[in-house]
């Protein structure tokens, strides 16, 4: 990089920088090892219908607990293991650990089971092997495919090509739910939406800013929210908030008719024992 940036930025040591880089280096490459030595782990967090307030599903989270540098988020590895291709294996670690919880779930509660949302990056939606693995870990796992959901950004959805497409439709055509999810932060073609095989649109946090204060919406953000709902509906497509801390944000949403919520005023990702604390109520 120095070189790109001249001559003069030659002499020029950064040692933040630096030390990031080493940090990102040393991250990446340790990445697979700690894969094999199981350092990584799911917290789950509910996704809360709104008009009985019962647990319609869960999310997993992937995170790392590292020995050195104690818990991290996936925000600080995610990237870094869809740069070195480890992000395939790693995301099947994570469909598998998810559909092995959530089959324990359906013995425990029966049918008010709570279905497993797991994000799928980018990098594992262009997979061939994509359709094959979920296969496989539903055998195995003894989930049925509709107690499955995978949640794709739009970029990962929209830039697809044909066959990441047909990828979708198949396991779409399995009993797999398909979840937009951050929905509204990238570019949607709308028209094309109705196309695409998609259950729930995951409406990104940043539209609950304006909902967030119990005097008063922003009427522009209040309208946006619904007109998203409505959009989904017409669409035949379910709709999940994310990123509600307030009671008022929740009580909003409820009564634009958004289907379901997901954030800190419900619960925050936790253990499986947090989850089955929240379902035994
Ligand atoms: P996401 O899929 O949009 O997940 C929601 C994120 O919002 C989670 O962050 C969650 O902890 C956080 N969140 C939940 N409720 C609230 C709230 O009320 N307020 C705020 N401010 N935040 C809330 P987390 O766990 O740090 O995950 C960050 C991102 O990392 C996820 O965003 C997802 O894109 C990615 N990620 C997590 N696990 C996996 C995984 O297994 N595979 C892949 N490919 N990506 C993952
Ligand atoms: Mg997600
Ligand atoms: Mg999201
Ligand atoms: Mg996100």
């Amino acid at each position: 990089w120095a070189k790109a940036d001249g001559k003069s930025r030659w002499a020029l040591y950064d040692p933040e920088r630096n030390a990031r880089e080493v940090a990102r280096f040393t991250l990446s490459a340790t990445m697979p090892a700690a894969l094999e030595r199981g350092e990584f782990f799911v917290d789950y967090q509910p996704l809360v219908r709104l008009d009985d307030s019962t647990i319609a599903g869960v999310e997993a989270l992937v995170r790392w607990q590292h020995p050195e540098f104690g818990r991290l988020a996936p925000d600080r590895f995610i990237a870094l293991a869809e740069e070195t291709g480890l992000i395939v294996p790693l995301g099947r670690w994570v469909l598998r650990a998810a559909c092995q919880q959530a089959r324990a779930w359906l013995d425990a509660f029966g049918e008010c089971a709570p279905f497993v949302s797991v994000n799928l990056a980018v990098r594992q939606s262009r997979d061939p092997g994509l359709v094959a693995d979920v296969r496989r870990i539903l055998d195995e796992t003894g989930l049925p495919a509709t107690h499955l959901q995978l949640e794709l950004t739009e970029s990962a959805i929209m830039d697809t090509a044909d066959e990441p497409l047909e990828a979708l439709r198949a396991l779409s055509e399995m009993g797999v739910r398909i979840a937009i999810d951050d929905f509204g932060t990238g570019y949607s073609n709308l028209a094309y939406l109705r196309h695409l095989p998609v259950h729930e649109l995951k409406m990104a946090g940043s539209f609950m800013e304006g909902l967030r204060a119990a005097e008063g919406a922003d009427p522009v953000d209040a309208q946006i929210v619904a007109t998203l709902v409505s959009l989904a509906h017409a669409l035949g497509l379910t709709v999940t908030a994310e990123g509600v801390e307030t009671a008022a944000q929740a009580e909003r949403l409820r009564r634009i008719g958004c289907d379901s919520a997901q954030g800190w005023f419900f619960a925050r990702p936790g253990s499986p024992a947090d989850i089955e604390r929240l379902l035994a109520r």
